[in-house]
């Protein structure tokens, strides 16, 4: 077939898989130049490790530190006459590249809410590695089915007490307009935080620990948000950061039960990034143009492999986390540097539709949001046939 974007809003309904794999290839390049991250992970298993900070983690520890790795995702599948989406090709592509460098990869498409799923991982990791010493949660859904009750919950990004009105960047016309977010309502905060909460991240520690599938020091890291004011009535201080608190009253809870092995749990809270998930959150795109546009020029600008790259190389991995008052890992300091919010918090109250191009990196923007999906990839031939069926080898049966 041959594949062209087809944008619908916040969401590319199609993935160019010869792109993906060239985005694949373009971060084992990045952390490669890096060399070897001393005393890293060598076993990890990665849950949403398809797309955005979950395949870049696992990226950083398969090509950073040798690492053998599964990876848990919920991905579709392409056809001969139909796309699969960006993360499907994203795994196929890093399981060949791993093949190649001789690493160890499986992985497992299917909700990884499920008690099933969960079981699957264990019994591959005890089949195939013994145990693991690093588990990465990066999950971002927008619903979760309850794995006892069955019950569906439905996350929702809204302000909680009060209307919210700020501006916001229509992606697709380049306007610069206002959005106004009516508050939370009814059980709006419980069911985001049964989604985004770390109840999940709980139930697989759990699992893990019972099945004695973690190696002794085991390290876990989920990750976190928090951002500039502007953004905080719909992120920290809206339905999402109530589920990020509660992703980190998981983290306290799980340090407790890993200290038996030795081991740590931890909350990275990351840069904000063009992702599949943020390109849903409103406000948040044309906060992110204008920080591109400041962090290129300061010359901080990080992608989601050089963020992860220094969680595990400069953070994790080194015997000196940094981590802030409460105990969190803080890859986002270059995005939270003064000089650089002093900047930002200046042009987003000038930034209009006129001067969006001298104050904001929307091209970047749309840029960093083509390429999630394979497409503007150097060296791709976008008129030439493409192999949509492409399989993942590992489940490949
Ligand atoms: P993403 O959309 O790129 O990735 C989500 C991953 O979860 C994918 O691998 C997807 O397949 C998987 N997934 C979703 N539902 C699943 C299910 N039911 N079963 C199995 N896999 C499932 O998102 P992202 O932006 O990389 O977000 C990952 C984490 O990083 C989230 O906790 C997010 O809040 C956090 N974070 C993101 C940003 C940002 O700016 N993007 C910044 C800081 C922190």
């Amino acid at each position: 077939m041959i594949v062209a974007p087809k944008i619908r809003g916040f969401i590319c309904t199609t993935a160019h898989p010869d792109g993906c794999a060239k985005h694949v290839a373009d971060q084992i390049a990045v952390v490669k130049a890096r060399g070897l991250i001393e005393n890293g992970p060598k076993k990890v298993l990665v849950i949403g490790s398809s797309t955005g900070y979950g395949l870049s983690s696992r990226i950083a520890a398969a090509f950073g530190s040798n690492a053998a790795t599964i990876g848990v995702f919920f991905e579709k599948p392409g056809e001969a006459d139909k796309c699969g989406t960006a993360g499907w090709y994203n795994t196929a592509a890093f399981e060949k590249e791993a093949a190649a460098a001789g690493l160890y990869a499986k992985s497992f498409n299917g909700d990884a809410f499920s008690d099933p799923m969960k079981s699957e991982v264990i019994e591959a990791i005890k089949a195939d590695l013994g145990k693991v010493d690093l588990v990465v949660y990066s999950l971002a859904s927008p619903r979760r089915t309850d794995p006892k009750s069955g019950e569906v919950y439905k996350s929702v990004l809204k302000p909680i007490g009060e209307v919210y009105t700020n501006k916001n960047l229509n992606t697709t016309t380049g306007v610069v307009n206002e959005v106004t977010i009516e508050p939370a309502e009814g059980d709006d905060v419980a069911q985001t935080v049964a989604v985004m909460g770390g109840d999940d991240w709980e139930l697989w520690m759990e699992a893990l620990i019972a099945a004695d599938v973690l190696a002794e020091g085991v390290q876990t890291v989920a990750y976190s948000y928090i951002g500039p004011e502007v953004t905080w009535p719909i992120y920290k201080n809206g339905t999402i950061g109530r589920a990020k608190e509660d992703v980190e009253r998981a983290q306290a809870a799980l340090d407790e039960k890993l200290k038996g092995l030795g081991g740590k749990a931890w909350v990275s809270v990351n840069k904000a990034l063009v992702t599949q998930a943020s390109s849903a959150i409103p406000v948040v795109p044309l906060y992110i143009s204008l920080l591109y546009k400041a962090m290129k020029a300061a010359g901080t600008h990080e992608d989601c492999i050089e963020q992860m790259d220094r969680l595990l190389r400069d953070r994790l991995y080194n015997g000196n986390p940094q981590p802030d008052e409460v105990g969190r890992i803080r890859v986002d300091d270059w995005e939270m540097a003064p000089e650089i919010q002093e900047i930002v918090g200046k042009r987003w109250d000038e930034v209009n539709t006129e001067n969006l191009a001298e104050f904001a990196d929307f091209e970047g923007y749309q840029s960093s949001f083509l390429r999630l999906f394979g497409f503007g990839l150097e060296g791709i031939d976008y008129e030439a046939q493409t192999d949509t069926a492409t399989a993942v080898p590992s489940l490949t049966k």
